[in-house]
């Protein structure tokens, strides 16, 4: 079966399917996008993720590209004609195609594309045996909580771990404060058992994974404290994580080469795995 895009109106064989040249995503990075999980033909927390978009879109003041009611037929136009009962979900909005020029055009309308990508990472041998991190000053814009598709700062960051042979970079700010990863939320547990987050302010994302797992935490008892934390109580932590929609949750056992604790995904990570895990299959 072929891969099936929308964009702008249309359903496209994924190879034919493109932008105008003079679309402001690809000129200026200006959009915004959102990463949506299908399990079981189900969407994972569909509606905290358009609550996003559109907060991001009337962030960057972009109009809507249309009602919630049609682009919820789009998504799930997108998966059937896909087949794609397991997989990710990519939406993006830009503010169109106009002449390039800084200031917003007169007339331009918001460009909606809607692609999917069948299997969803990641390694299951991840979740069993834990990622490793490093930590690289945090060089992004003071609007981090916006879900904007300029992402120079975050793909640099992504490929600095990657040679480093880490899964993922937590960004710290000039506070020696870990604000998030390139492309995940990022969690430690400290020496007496309180799983600490950045609350959600302007320098990160506020993680739709992030807000379920807190969710299963307030659920569950956890003790939970939403407040920054320095790479040094990182290190020095009983356990730590990320989450995202593509990584699910998944067990952080080094930082920056050293291990955290002894090395091995700490107890209460695995339990949150599993009660996360359990969240996504039930949508
Ligand atoms: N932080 C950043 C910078 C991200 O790009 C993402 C996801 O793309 C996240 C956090 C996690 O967000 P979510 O859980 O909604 O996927």
């Amino acid at each position: 079966m072929s891969r099936i895009a929308y964009v702008a109106g249309q359903y496209l064989p994924h190879r034919q399917a493109a932008v105008h040249i003079e679309d402001r995503g690809y000129q200026f990075g200006d959009g915004v996008y959102e990463v949506i999980a299908v399990v079981g033909g189900h969407l994972v927390d569909e509606a905290p993720h358009l609550t996003r978009l559109h907060r991001s879109l009337t962030e960057l003041r972009i109009p809507a590209p249309m009602s919630d009611a049609a682009l919820k037929l789009v998504i799930r136009e997108v998966i059937r004609r896909n087949g794609a009962d397991n997989g990710i979900l990519y939406l993006q909005v830009t503010r169109g195609t106009a002449p390039r020029e800084h200031a917003f055009p007169k007339a331009a309308k918001p460009v909606f594309v809607v692609t999917p990508r069948r299997s969803r990472p990641p390694d299951p041998r991840l979740g069993q045996e834990g990622i490793a991190v490093i930590t690289i000053p945090d060089i992004r814009w003071q609007r981090c909580d916006i879900k904007s598709v300029a992402l120079v700062p975050n793909v640099l960051g992504k490929q600095q771990a990657r040679e480093a042979g880490a899964y993922e970079a937590w960004q710290v700010d000039r506070e020696g404060l870990v604000t998030e990863g390139t492309s995940t939320n990022a969690w430690i547990v400290t020496q007496d058992d309180a799983v600490v987050t950045r609350a959600a302010d302007n320098a990160i994302l506020n993680g739709v994974t992030r807000g379920a797992v807190l969710e299963i935490m307030r659920r569950e008892g956890y003790r939970l404290d939403e407040r920054p934390f320095s790479v040094a109580e990182a290190r020095a932590a009983r356990e730590a994580f990320l989450t995202s929609t593509t990584a699910e949750l998944l067990p952080v056992v080094r930082i920056d080469g050293n291990p955290v604790a002894d090395g091995k995904p700490g107890q209460l990570s695995r339990k949150l795995r599993e009660a996360y895990l359990t969240h996504a299959a039930a949508a």
